[in-house]
C-alpha cells in the first residue's frame, strides 16, 4: 500500500494565536499603504495571507496599481513585525497535537507536511514558537500559489522533491479546520478532515460535508485511523 501524505493547515487547526497577529496585519497595511482598510473586522479564518491583504484593501482609496506595487513590502512588513512581536504566549496549541504529531513521526506508512494560508517566514515562526516546527520538513504555502486550491498539488510536488515518491490524491489527506480547507481536499480529489478546533463549530463544518469531522485531534488512535483508511474512490 502506498504511503499517506497528511497536509496540516496551521491557524485553528494545530494552533491559534492571539490577537498579536491581527494587530500586525494592521500596523504592515498602515505603514506601506497609510491605511489598514477593513483588517479589524476582517475574517481571516481559512484564509490565504497574500488574499487577505488585497481584500482588505478593497474598500479604500488605493488604487489597484498601487496595492499590487506595494505587495511586496507589505507582505516583508508583516513578516517582520510578526517576528519581533510574536511570544510563546501568544500560540495556543491546540489539543491533542503533540502526541499526535509525535505518534505520527514514529510512523514509516505517512509522510507529514504543511498545507497553509501562511506566508512561509510567518507559517514557521508560528510553529517555532510552540516547539513543534520540527514535525514539517517542507510545505505548500501562500508564496507558492495564489489560490488554496492550488497547495495541494504545489505540497504533492514537493513530497516527490523530498522522497521520490508520487502521491495520488487519494493517498492525500488535508486536515483543517474551515471549509477552505475541505473544498481544496476536494479540489485535488484528497480526504477531507475537519476539525472543529479553530473558529467553526462542528454544526458548520458539517454543512461543508467533510470526508471525517472531528472535535478535536486528541486521539491519535482515531485520527490515525482516518488518515489509514483505505480509499473509496
Ligand atoms: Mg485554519
Amino acid at each position: 500500500m502506498p504511503r499517506k501524505l497528511v497536509l496540516f493547515d496551521i491557524d485553528g487547526t494545530l494552533l491559534n494565536v492571539g490577537p498579536v497577529n491581527r494587530r500586525v496585519i494592521q500596523d504592515a497595511l498602515l505603514e506601506v499603504y497609510g491605511t489598514e482598510g477593513s483588517a479589524a473586522t476582517h475574517s481571516f479564518a481559512g484564509r490565504m495571507d497574500n488574499v487577505i491583504i488585497r481584500e482588505v484593501l478593497e474598500e479604500t482609496e488605493l488604487a489597484a496599481e498601487e496595492i499590487e506595487e506595494k505587495f511586496d513590502r507589505a507582505k516583508a512588513a508583516y513578516i517582520r513585525l510578526f517576528r519581533e512581536r510574536a511570544t510563546p504566549a501568544d500560540v495556543t496549541l491546540t489539543e491533542g497535537v503533540v502526541p499526535l504529531l509525535e505518534r505520527l513521526a514514529s510512523r514509516t506508512d505517512i509522510l507529514v507536511g504543511l498545507l497553509t494560508g501562511n506566508f512561509e517566514a510567518s507559517g514557521r515562526h508560528k510553529l517555532k514558537l510552540p516547539g513543534i516546527n520540527h514535525f514539517f520538513p517542507f510545505g505548500a504555502f501562500a508564496d507558492d500559489a495564489p489560490h488554496r486550491n492550488d497547495l495541494p498539488a504545489v505540497a504533492v510536488e514537493k513530497a516527490r522533491q523530498l522522497t521520490g515518491e508520487r502521491f495520488s490524491g487519494h493517498d492525500v489527506v488535508v486536515i483543517g479546520d474551515t471549509e477552505h480547507d475541505i473544498n481544496c481536499a476536494r479540489a485535488h480529489g484528497a480526504l477531507a478532515l475537519a476539525v472543529a478546533t479553530g473558529t467553526y463549530s462542528l454544526d458548520r463544518l458539517r454543512t461543508h460535508e467533510p470526508d471525517v469531522l472531528l472535535e478535536n485531534l486528541n486521539r491519535p488512535d482515531i485520527v490515525i485511523g482516518e488518515i489509514l483508511r483505505p480509499s473509496t474512490i
